[in-house]
């Protein structure tokens, strides 16, 4: 499942083909995606122009000159590969390979910036829906969706808050997307890792009795950001050399300092750990034992 960074890649990838375009034609190979596709889909975007593309939480969200928005969720597998006549790309960077197989190509978006933006997904756990712009918030999907870890909103007092009293792990927190968007089992790992964070500790312990944010909480949301704003930054640079068409091959991963590098050293300076793997609630966690507490 692609996380916060790959989505944002994917969307920054997009905006200059996608944003400010109008939709000339659209093709809707197939009737459903995780979901069937809105009703009169093609007829709705067509004719429509992009007047902003932006990401709420791992959702792409394309608002159209209509008034609605088109909200777009990559799913397991789904990409999005352009096609121009300058060449084909696949905006993003990937821990999994994606698939060019043209029997998956499910929708496609013939923009008139000339670009064709071809959505893949074989596993078919994407999504397209198409919702009025003033009740997207209340929308079943977003409603239970928490803060933004990279907007200014989000701080130590409003995670101290979130898991004040919280009887679960901080792994198990964190991974909560009403505590905090976006995040999934790589980010989590990593931001625990940076924070020096033991991924068992009680979520509890990032707030005082009375719910006031302890020097965890900010220790967190620096990490939570950090790791986020690097894995965006790393992305957005693998836009400018990649231009093959089936995906992406784990570009992200050669940053990772704990996360699938299990029995490898503890990268933090001084310490002499080694990086452990442990499963909580069914996933793989990775962190240091002797740094992290
Ligand atoms: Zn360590």
């Amino acid at each position: 499942m692609p996380e916060l960074p790959e989505v944002e890649t994917v969307r920054r990838g997009l905006v200059p083909v996608m944003d400010g375009a109008r939709f000339d034609k659209v093709e809707a190979n197939r009737p459903d995606l995780r979901q069937p596709l809105p009703k009169d889909f093609v007829r709705r975007l067509e004719g429509n122009t992009v007047v902003g593309l932006g990401r709420r939480a791992k959702y792409l969200t394309a608002d159209l000159s209509s008034g609605e928005v088109l909200l777009m969720h990559l799913g397991m597998s789904g990409s999005f590969r352009v096609e121009q006549d300058a060449g084909v790309r696949t905006p993003g960077a990937f821990h999994h390979p994606r698939s060019a197989a043209h029997a998956h190509d499910h929708v496609v978006f013939h923009m008139s910036s000339g670009a064709r933006i071809i959505f893949n997904d074989p596993r078919r756990f994407g999504l397209m829906l198409l919702v009025a712009r003033g009740t997207l918030e209340d929308h079943p999907l977003m409603r239970q969706v928490g803060p933004e870890p990279l907007g200014n909103a989000f701080d130590a007092a409003m995670l101290a808050h979130a898991c004040h009293g919280k009887k679960t792990s901080l792994k198990a927190a964190l991974s909560d997307q009403k505590v905090v968007a976006g995040l999934g089992n790589i980010y989590v790992c990593e931001a625990l890792h940076r924070a020096r964070l033991s991924p068992r500790r009680s979520a509890a312990t990032l707030a005082t009795r009375s719910g006031q944010p302890t020097p965890r909480a900010a220790a967190l949301v620096a990490g939570i950001k950090a790791v986020l704003e690097d894995a965006i930054a790393a992305g957005g640079s693998s836009l400018r050399d990649h231009r093959r068409p089936d995906g992406e091959l784990g570009y992200f991963q050669h940053n990772f300092r704990v996360y699938d590098r299990a029995g490898s050293s503890c990268p933090t300076r001084g310490c002499m750990g080694t990086i452990r793997r442990i499963v909580q609630g069914g996933r793989s966690t990775y962190y240091c034992p002797v740094c992290q507490r």
